[in-house]
């Protein structure tokens, strides 16, 4: 089965983890942008956007996986208010021009307002460059986050449909599915996260609809082959093969809007260190 892992950080992992993730069947990944410290300045969240238009791009191409490669700023990254409208400007000008395809990985953590200011601006931007939003939820506080994402991207206007509300756990897509409104909903296979018993008891409630599994790949304790997890001993967790396509592939392809996704050919000749 061939996958989309849509939530990865892959430049911080090596090229074997790469190749690890292309022999458990990820044939595209998307790529977050991500700095795990507040950026001293708008030149460290852009030198970052080009670092994974260019390097990432050929490591992901090299290893077999098809890049999606996706920016923002995180709010664990948060750069000095004065910066911001410099990052935000480069960020349209990347998805412009096609170097960039979606907006990512932002969101809330601790819930200030510098956080929700952002978050609101980088919402926008996706509205407006029709961008496809990967936003994130924290570990603590998550349904008090969530909650008040969900005011966020009321106020900037976005289609639902152009959102994935990320690192949800059951109950949350419960709440979710009660709103009755068309997100796309991301569980996170990693340790700590969701586990691929919890994801198949939650299919078995409600159905695939608009659920999108990735593997969140960082420096942080996650597996390369979270979704070969996920697709593994489906007759045993109960699932359909028809369900962990959706999981794990079809969903994605809709959310980013991907129909054309076909496996790249591997590149063995090239030198990037
Ligand atoms: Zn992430």
């Amino acid at each position: 089965m061939a996958f989309i892992d849509a939530h990865t950080h892959t430049f911080l992992r090596g090229p074997e983890d790469l190749a690890a993730m292309a022999r458990a069947g990820v044939e595209s990944a998307v790529v977050c942008a991500f700095l795990p410290v507040p950026a001293s300045g708008a030149c460290s969240l852009i030198d970052l956007f080009f670092w994974l238009d260019d390097v990432e791009r050929k490591r992901l191409v090299q290893a077999g996986i098809r890049p999606i490669i996706a920016i923002g700023v995180h709010p664990r990254a948060l750069p000095p208010e004065t910066e911001l409208d410099r990052v935000l400007a480069e960020m349209n000008s990347l998805v412009t021009s096609g170097r960039a395809s979606a907006i990512g990985e932002i969101g809330l953590e601790t819930g200030s307002e510098a956080e929700k200011s952002l978050l609101l601006r980088q919402l926008r931007l996706a509205r407006d460059l029709h961008a496809t939003a990967i936003v994130h939820t924290p570990r603590a506080d998550k349904r008090e986050r969530l909650r008040e994402t969900l005011r966020l991207v009321d106020e900037a206007g976005i289609a639902p449909g152009r959102v994935i509300l990320d690192h949800l756990t059951p109950d949350l897509v419960a709440e979710l599915d009660a709103r009755s409104r068309h997100f796309w909903m991301g569980l996170t296979v990693q340790p700590g996260k969701t586990t691929p018993e919890q994801l198949a008891d939650l299919v078995m409630a409600r159905g695939t609809r608009r659920l999108i599994v990735n593997s969140d790949l960082s420096h942080m304790p996650s597996w390369p082959d979270a979704l070969a997890m996920t697709a593994q001993r489906p007759g045993e967790l109960g699932l359909k093969p028809e369900d962990i396509e959706r999981l794990t592939r079809s969903n994605a392809e809709e959310a980013f809007e991907l129909p054309d996704a076909r496996p790249v050919t591997a590149k063995h000749t090239s030198s990037v260190t």
